[in-house]
């Protein structure tokens, strides 16, 4: 499983009319992770870096990986033009960087992750390394995906597992690696946005316990999208017992929480001849991933933490 918590105090104004709840919502869930001890990737908006570099610096130190969520969250990536996407990008990482989260290798893209193939491109010139490109089926109801849909992920080459335990490269300037198409994703939601139900800690944990089975018995990976300010507004319904209770079945089954970080490792590292056995970071296997002893000791450091949980 990959935690992924987007901190984005635009839409905390946007829709809950208040900008600094991501500010006070941050730090209980920061605590929830420490109490489950797990690492999560936290995807951070370029304007919040800059607004609450704090928070950046709460989540090095609480030693989660820092990726990037865009850098003022006002639009899709998907139809904007090549050079707005670039300015976009380079604008997001160093906001990240100066706030003091380092020099962030990933995308986790805003608006229902629309991203095309100028994104890929933009994401490669701008130095990143992979984007959490989601799913077709899961950015329905956006709307508006224009532009030139993005290549789909060469199963040519690459250390993809026969169950899509890792990530998979796209052509592009630097091969630039995204999700395997198998992998599942699930996330918390308000009423606050338009075309959400009210938030049930019992549908979540029956739809999110779901998700879990299915990639259990798949073996195949799951990504787990969390919202500060969401949870915030959750909480007389009780979101973040819910998260807590999900982490901990998600341990009984045998799951390991990684971070995007980490797998985005282990795919670079791994050769064809022996993907099979050294990239296996899948929801059903509880083993510890044979780290392949590159990237930096941070990384292995959280490589060695994630295989723990
Ligand atoms: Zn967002």
């Amino acid at each position: 499983m990959l935690l992924r918590v987007d901190c984005e105090h635009p839409e905390a104004e946007r829709w809950a009319g208040d900008a600094s709840l991501e500010a006070r919502a941050l730090p209980p869930l920061l605590a929830l992770l420490r109490v489950a001890g797990v690492s999560a990737t936290l995807a951070f908006v370029g304007r919040t870096a800059e607004r609450h570099p704090e928070l950046v610096r709460a989540a090095v130190e609480a030693g989660h990986a820092i990726a990037g969520h865009s850098h003022t969250h006002a639009r899709a990536y998907a139809g904007q033009g090549l050079d707005w996407q670039i300015a976009d990008l380079r604008a997001m990482r160093a906001a990240i960087a100066q706030a003091g989260g380092g020099n962030v290798r990933g995308l986790a893209p805003p608006c229902h992750g629309a991203v095309d193939a100028a994104t890929l491109q933009a994401a490669g010139v701008a130095g990143l390394d992979y984007v959490l490109r989601l799913p077709a089926e899961t950015e329905a109801g956006d709307g508006h995906v224009a532009g030139t849909p993005a290549p789909a992920p060469s199963t040519a080459r690459g250390p993809q597992g026969p169950t899509g335990t890792s990530f998979v490269p796209v052509d592009g300037p630097r091969s630039l690696l995204v999700p395997p198409a198998q992998m599942g994703w699930i996330w918390d939601w308000t009423p606050l946005q338009p075309g959400w139900p009210a938030f049930s800690a019992a549908r979540a944990t029956a739809e999110w316990q779901a998700a879990v089975d299915r990639a259990a018995t798949g073996g195949a990976l799951l990504g787990f999208i969390l919202h500060p300010w969401i949870m915030a507004s959750n909480a007389p319904q009780g979101e973040a017992d819910a998260v807590a209770a999900l982490l901990s079945y998600a341990r009984t089954k045998g799951a390991r929480v990684e971070t995007f970080d980490a797998l985005a490792t282990a795919a670079r590292g791994a050769r064809p001849a022996s993907s099979t056995t050294n990239t296996r970071p899948g929801i059903a296997n509880g083993r510890a991933n044979a780290r392949n002893g590159r990237g930096t000791p941070h990384e292995r450091r959280e490589g060695a933490r994630g295989a723990t949980a």
